[in-house]
């Protein structure tokens, strides 16, 4: 397949800004956040100028129209992720509120003093704090399968920890956002179906969706979070996916209007979701452009999108292990498109401050998984991530920039 990745930049406004020296700056932070592609920006740029309304509570023209765009981003990510129906689809903040709207929202209705829920050692903490917080209200028991050296989790232990009748829900990651490690979730979910079928499954797929081609019904998953703006789209708007009899029997956690069937001073009935779900006036702009993120992703193909990766991550990773003194974290199986890593002389915050001076962003700090920095023993590291628009000269300037702060510090 012939990817142009030149064109594909020129899509970005941000990349071609230029440093202080007039260089363009190199972009290493896709795990945070993606650029934006003018498609995107230019969807909720026509949305605001040319059709602003809002939805469903008018009759008029414009507001339908609105309505039916919000509606069709729906049926965009559903195909996404191939869901069963566009109802399967909850619009969130993100994938924190996706997992906290799971977690108070089954978990308050169907967690009982005594059961557990099984965690993984290598997640972020949106899925380590919701899961803490609902254990603690309904008084269960919060479990972790851990991690080994080389960053791949130990898969053996799962069915020491996950127990029938006892475990409620599993809940990890697809990629971990820290050191990369692409689980092997199929398998995963087949053996935690095996142990008990009423387990319910979540999956964060925050680092995945933008990468890797999900199919839910493929996986048998019951749920599954993202969020927009790590997917080319934009901040704010997140997704949770769920298997419609089961959020069919989940109560809202946030009243207000939209969600509703029937208000009274006495009693409230509910829409049927996703509505239920979706409290007062939601991100209509947020929607539309994560409708057409969708859009530009299957222009370009998640599959191209992912082997460009792929080889950029082969790239910088021959380059990196050849500084001195650098450690990358992990050597799992499959990585996602990210490396992590130390670098002996100086601290992941001084190297990052120093790149900066070179028009280098990376990412230092613990990437909100404080637990995995323990497990490996350090306080932070570096975080290099690449997305459909990485170049390999980007990889040359960090190469550069890391041996300069070797020379600065070594
Ligand atoms: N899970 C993972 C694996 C992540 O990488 C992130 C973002 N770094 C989140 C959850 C939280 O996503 P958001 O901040 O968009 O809610």
């Amino acid at each position: 397949m012939n990817y142009n990745v030149d064109e594909i930049r020129k899509q970005f406004p941000v990349l071609a800004l230029h440093d202080k020296d007039s260089k363009p700056f190199a972009f290493l932070d896709s795990t945070a956040t993606t650029q934006k592609p003018e498609f995107v920006i230019d969807a909720m740029d026509n949305f605001y100028r040319k059709h602003y309304s809002s939805i469903k509570r008018g009759v008029y023209t414009m507001s339908a129209q609105t309505t039916d765009a919000y509606e069709s981003a729906r049926k965009k990510v559903a195909k996404f992720i191939n869901a069963q129906s566009e109802n399967e689809i909850v619009f969130t903040r993100g994938t924190t509120a996706s997992i906290n709207l799971c977690a108070w929202s089954y978990g308050r209705k169907f967690l009982h003093p005594g059961d557990e829920i099984v965690i993984s050692a290598l997640e972020h903490h949106a899925n380590i704090v919701s899961w803490q917080l609902i254990a603690e209200e309904r008084r269960a028991k919060l479990k972790v399968i851990p991690v080994a050296d080389d960053g791949d989790l130990i898969l053996e232990k799962i069915p020491e920890l996950v127990i029938p009748g006892k475990t409620k829900i599993v809940a990890f990651a697809h990629i971990s956002n820290t050191i990369g490690t692409e689980n092997p979730v199929k398998e995963m979910i087949r053996t935690i179906r095996k142990i008990d079928p009423e387990i319910k499954i979540l999956i964060d797929a925050a680092q995945s969706a933008p990468h890797i081609k999900i199919d839910v019904q493929d996986l048998d998953c019951d749920f599954l979070a993202f969020s927009g703006h790590k997917m080319y789209g934009p901040t704010g708007i997140g997704v949770l996916y769920g298997k419609y009899d089961i959020l069919k029997e989940m109560p809202p956690v946030e009243g207000g209007g939209e969600m509703i069937d029937q208000v009274t001073f006495e009693k409230t009935t509910f829409a049927l979701p996703p509505d239920r779900f979706e409290a007062g006036t939601p991100p209509i702009a947020e929607v539309i452009g994560l409708g057409a993120a969708v859009d530009w992703i299957n222009q370009v193909g998640i599959d191209a999108i992912y082997q460009h990766e792929q080889e950029i991550l082969k790239y910088a990773e021959e380059k990196l292990k050849a500084i001195p003194g650098l450690h990358i974290l992990g050597s799992p199986k499959r990585r996602g498109s990210l490396l992590s890593f130390t670098l002996d002389c100086a601290h992941p915050h001084d190297v990052a401050t120093l790149l900066d001076e070179d028009g280098i962003a990376v990412r230092s700090g613990h990437h909100c998984a404080q637990p995995v920095m323990t497990r490996f023993g350090i306080p932070a590291t570096i975080r290099a991530s690449f997305g459909a628009y990485t170049e390999k000269w980007e990889i040359d300037r960090l190469v550069e920039g890391l041996l300069r702060v070797n020379r600065i510090f070594g």
